[in-house]
């Protein structure tokens, strides 16, 4: 592979791994998968980390771009077992951090978005330690680019929201926190991460809160990764056959009428139960 990564040598970073002290902590963004999307900051934070503390969800080949020295650590759920306990993965930071080695906590996507990355940053500070944070490209950003499918469009959706389809302790969330009946303007997207479980309680809540069932859905899963795979479906399909769709994790749904926008590349569509009509697509205007 040939290394693009040789104009991070940026004199405006140079001298900052050489004072090692207070220890530094970096919140990082690995994006969603191709490690082409990484911000040099993210790149040049694991070629000087010692250790780097990394989430099921990010993508082996971006750490292939670290220090080969750096120790590696994966401090997710691995093959269904059980999840490392948020304060444990606090204390192995601040016990590697206070050894006053450089520490990259690597998380999928950005840190910030759905990400545990504020409770991680406070528990950070209340141990006194300096943190930067390091933006990644968000799932539901990078599965727009992957397809072509604006998440904002004059015409289309004037607003758009990120919502979770995990609930608090990973229940599935009843969705009653937010006002999707306020956002049914037929000019909005609902960008839903973790959604594989909840797509059915979320296409009756749609529904319930007045969206039209034939509104589009597109469900993107490993955005960005050699084995992504999109699906369209409907509302309607969430609701009714939610197993149609297949979805495997991690997927995201867009929701809404930019959904129905030609899709670049490979689309399995769903044919509607009654009619096997496809999914109706838009024309660009
Ligand atoms: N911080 C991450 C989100 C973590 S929550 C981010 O900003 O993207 C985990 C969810 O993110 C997954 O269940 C899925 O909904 C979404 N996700 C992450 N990577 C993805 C990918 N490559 N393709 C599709 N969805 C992805």
């Amino acid at each position: 592979m040939t290394n693009h990564l040789e104009i991070l040598d940026n004199p405006a970073s140079a001298g900052r791994e050489a004072n090692p002290y207070p220890a530094r902590v970096q919140l990082v963004g690995a994006g969603p998968g191709d490690p082409e999307l990484l911000t040099l900051k993210a790149v040049r934070a694991l070629q000087t980390a010692d250790v780097i503390l990394y989430d099921e969800l990010v993508n082996r080949c971006v750490l292939d771009l670290a220090n080969p020295r750096a120790r590696q650590i994966h401090v997710g759920k691995r093959g269904g077992g059980p999840s490392w306990k948020q304060r444990d993965i606090h204390e192995l930071i601040l016990a590697h951090a206070f050894g006053g080695r450089g520490i990259v906590r690597l998380k999928g996507g950005d840190p910030f978005v759905f990400g545990r990355g504020g409770e991680e940053l406070a528990a950070l500070r209340e141990a006194g330690l300096e943190v930067e944070v390091i933006p990644g490209i968000t799932a539901a950003v990078a599965a727009a680019a992957s397809t072509q499918i604006p998440l904002t469009h004059r015409q289309l959706s004037r607003t758009v929201t990120f919502l979770s389809g995990a609930g608090p302790g990973h229940g599935l969330p009843e969705f009653t926190h937010i006002d999707l009946e306020a956002l049914n303007d037929g000019l909005h997207t609902v960008a839903v991460y973790m959604a594989v479980k909840t797509s059915h309680a979320l296409g009756t809540t749609l529904i319930g809160a007045g969206w039209d069932p034939e509104t589009p859905v597109l469900a993107i899963e490993n955005a960005t990764r050699h084995q992504e795979r999109r699906v369209r479906a409907s509302i309607r399909d969430l609701a009714e056959r939610p197993e149609a769709l297949a979805l495997k994790s991690p997927a995201i749904l867009l929701i809404g009428r930019v959904a129905g926008l030609p899709v670049h590349g490979q689309l399995d569509v769903i044919e509607t139960a009654n009619t096997k009509r496809p999914t109706r697509e838009l024309a660009y205007a």
